[in-house]
Formats: structure tokens, C-alpha cells, sequence
């Protein structure tokens, strides 16, 4: 196997094209060994660290289902190299032949990998691919990452840029919609791409590329602006940049005297927990005050890899939220939302965004009724810890930012009375007189 380090670039120390000779080498689907349905369902609940009563002393170093799929697919590769974030992002699978190697590929799903063309390319690290059924083609992880044709489909309202970011772009990469806080995009790579992204009119494109002359513009463009005073640095994933890099990028920002809080966005505790080393962990911990906010979607991606990843991060410092994208026949139900709310908070991360998904060109399979995150809204709060209930929003299309949506929880008015109605659904009073 080739050295990673020789020919991965020099930003993000991953290699967009795979070297000759690196892609790992697949078992015949005739020697595939099978994990068998009643035993996938048991190990896509980690319930040593998650169940009631679990225990982070028992934590294993993976779920079950990651390790029959390694010694399905990847029985040579060593430990080592597996819990390599390089070697996982070396490794990304992408292509038909790929996937059609390790899934059982519906009609749709082939059809949608021999499209080509301008599509948000394909791209699923081999850990979280363990993470994805071979056969059940609606499984939510599998729908996020693994594109159908509905993705071509061109529905009511969608657009390629629906929140106008391009329209608040006063230099390359740089968003400055709110006057206090810019995003910074630091990179369009992300080591999986999900089928959703808002972004997809730009990541995995080469379009915004981590140079440093790009990268100083925009860090001109913050110093001349002195009411910013918080950068969220995303992206493409943020993560993706090599350790230097992004240390790079965190001082130049840090010397900024006006910017007093810096935020990442990243992906990469669900998609490619092995990125989140000590030795990141100790460079961030240079920038503080620094907080992260992280991609979760699902209960099935908190596994021991990403907890491990979240309680560095933690440990560091950091304050870790999550960003929770609502996706039909993902997450659209109460029990699933609880169950993520609940690992999470497990695993140190606040809850703190859920998004009604935007609506992107190719999006409409993925969209629920905006009454679908009410309901969930509603079914957590009073019904769980307050910490575990995300911010439910719109990112108002055409660039109006977020607006909160809640239910209702004021039922009317009796004189000086305020009538509420609780999480039971009874009504108490309230003196608020006008
Ligand atoms: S990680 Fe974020 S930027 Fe990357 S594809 Fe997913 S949603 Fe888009």
C-alpha cells in the first residue's frame, strides 16, 4: 500500500484522486460473508454504551456490525490502518463498482450511480459504510449517503442556492449575512457527502479550494469588518484540512482583535470518527474560546468511534451542539429524534439545531411537512430533559436567515389571565395583566 502521506495534499492531507495501487482490494461478492438480518439489528443499537443502565466502562472498541463488515470486506487491513483517518479517507468508496461490491443495489440506486454528470459526487468512508445495510435499501443511513435518482427530480420551490448564499459573498468562500458573524468555507471536500447537503451546488466540486491567497482575502475582508466578532468556519467539511492547516487558519483568525468567538462545522465525529486524534484535539485547544457544532442525523451513528471522538473534543474543552437535518424516512419520527437527543447528550453534545430540510434542487424525498417537526418538537418537550430539545428552524430561503419555529403552547386570554397549555395538554392560567 502506498504511503498516504507522499501524495496527499498539502491543505487537507487527503488525497481527492486515489494513487494507483491504493484502493483496497474487495472480496468477491461470492465470498462475501453475510451478517445475518437478526444479528445486524441487534448491533445497530451500541446498547453497552447507549441502553439503560450501560455503562461507558463496558465501551467496545466498535459495534458489531462494523466489525463482521470489516472481516467481510477489509480482512487484511490492519488496525491500525483501519483506525487511520488518512487511510479511511484514502479509501472512500465512489463509485458504482464500489458500492455494487459491499451493497445490494436497488434498480434506482444503480441508476442514480451511472448518472454522472454534475451531481454532488459520491463519497462514504469505509467505517461508515459498515454503518449502512447491505440489502435494505430504506435504511436511514443508507438514504443519506447512497444517492437515488430523485436527486435529478426538479420539484416546486427548490433552487440550487435556496438560502442566496451566493448573494452575501462579498469575497470568494465567505458569507456574511448577519452583521456580527461571517461563514467561512474553508474547503468543498467532506469524506462522505450526504445526499442533502445544502451545498451541493459546491462541495466535491473543486470550487472552493483551501489556498492561502483565497484564505487571505476573506481574512482581510474580517479584519477591515470590525462589528464581526464570530467566524464559523465550515465548509465542505473544515475537518478535512490537515492539522497545519487548520491551525494556520485559527491563528490568522485569533490575531484578528475584533473576532472573540470561532466555531467549526463539521461532520466528522459521525462520518470518520478516527480524525478526531489527541494531537487535533491539543491544537484546538490553543484557539479557545472555540466551539464545534457537529452533523448528527441519526441514533445509529452514535457508536463507540464517534464517542470516543465527541469525549476528546469534550475533553478539550470544546463545547459540542449538534446540527440535526429533519429528513423523511430518516429521523421524521418521535422515537428516533429521542433516541438521537438522548446518545447524544450521552456522548456531551447539546442538541441544539434541528433543520427543516432546505429546499435544494432534488430535495423532495427528503423533505417532510413542516407540521412533521412540530410534532417532534412537541413530543420531546415536557417529555424529556430540556437540554436534549434542539432549536426547530427554517433557514428562510432567499436569505432571510433562521426563523424558530414552535407549537403553540398560549391557548388564549381571560381577563388578566394568560391561559397555557402544558405538555399534557392541560391548560393552567398565568396573571399577566396588560
Ligand atoms: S458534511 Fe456538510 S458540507 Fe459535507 S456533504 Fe454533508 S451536509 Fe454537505
Amino acid at each position: 500500500m502506498a504511503s498516504i502521506d507522499a501524495d496527499a495534499c498539502s491543505y487537507c492531507g487527503v488525497d481527492d484522486e486515489e494513487p494507483p495501487g491504493t484502493t483496497v482490494e474487495f472480496l468477491p461478492p461470492s465470498v462475501v460473508a453475510h451478517v445475518s438480518p437478526a444479528k445486524r439489528s441487534r448491533a445497530t443499537a451500541p446498547r453497552d454504551i447507549f441502553s439503560p443502565g450501560g455503562s461507558v466502562g463496558r465501551l467496545p472498541r466498535s459495534t458489531f456490525q462494523t466489525k463482521a463488515f470489516r472481516k467481510a470486506f477489509y480482512p487484511d487491513v490492519s488496525e491500525r490502518d483501519w483506525n487511520d483517518w488518512h487511510w479511511q479517507a484514502r479509501n472512500r468508496l465512489r463509485t458504482l463498482e464500489q458500492l455494487e461490491q459491499v451493497l445490494v443495489l436497488s434498480d434506482d440506486e444503480r441508476a442514480a450511480l451511472s448518472h454522472g454528470g454534475g451531481m454532488l459526487p459520491v463519497s462514504i468512508t469505509p467505517y461508515y459504510m459498515s454503518l449502512v445495510s447491505r440489502d435494505d435499501r430504506n435504511q436511514p443511513l443508507r438514504r443519506t449517503v447512497v444517492p437515488t435518482t430523485g436527486e435529478f427530480q426538479h420539484g416546486l420551490g427548490e433552487a440550487e442556492d435556496p438560502l442566496g448564499e451566493d448573494g452575501d459573498t462579498p469575497v470568494p468562500g465567505l458569507v456574511h449575512r448577519y452583521p456580527d458573524r461571517v461563514l467561512l468555507l474553508v474547503t468543498d471536500f467532506c469524506s462522505s457527502y450526504c445526499r442533502y447537503c445544502t451545498r451541493s451546488r459546491m462541495v466535491g466540486h473543486g470550487a472552493i479550494a483551501p489556498s492561502e491567497s483565497r484564505l487571505e482575502n476573506a481574512f482581510e475582508y474580517i479584519r477591515r469588518t470590525p462589528t464581526i466578532r464570530d467566524v464559523l468556519i465550515s465548509g465542505g467539511d473544515p475537518l478535512a484540512l490537515s492539522d497545519e492547516r487548520l491551525d494556520w487558519i485559527l491563528t490568522q483568525l485569533r490575531q484578528i482583535p475584533h473576532v472573540e468567538f470561532l466555531r467549526i462545522g463539521t461532520k466528522m465525529p459521525a462520518v470518520l470518527p478516527q480524525r478526531i486524534t489527541p494531537e487535533l484535539c491539543r491544537m484546538l485547544r490553543k484557539h479557545h474560546p472555540l466551539w464545534m457544532s457537529i452533523h448528527f442525523l441519526h441514533p445509529d451513528e452514535c457508536t463507540p468511534e464517534s464517542y470516543q471522538a465527541c469525549t476528546r473534543l469534550a475533553d478539550a474543552g470544546i463545547p459540542l451542539g449538534s446540527q440535526t437535518v429533519l429528513l423523511a424516512g430518516v429521523n421524521d419520527n418521535v422515537e428516533t429524534m429521542k433516541s438521537l437527543v438522548h446518545r447524544l447528550l450521552i456522548m456531551r453534545v447539546r442538541p441544539y439545531y434541528l433543520y427543516q430540510c432546505d429546499p435544494i434542487t432534488g430535495s423532495a424525498h427528503f423533505r417532510t411537512p413542516v407540521s412533521k417537526g412540530l410534532e417532534i418538537i412537541e413530543g420531546l418537550r415536557g417529555h424529556t430533559t430540556g437540554y436534549a430539545i434542539p432549536n426547530y428552524v427554517i433557514d428562510a430561503p432567499g436569505g432571510g436567515g433562521k426563523i424558530p419555529l414552535q407549537p403553540n403552547y398560549v391557548v388564549g386570554r381571560e381577563g388578566n389571565d394568560i391561559l397555557l397549555r402544558n405538555f399534557r395538554g392541560e391548560v393552567y392560567r398565568y396573571p399577566d395583566a396588560v
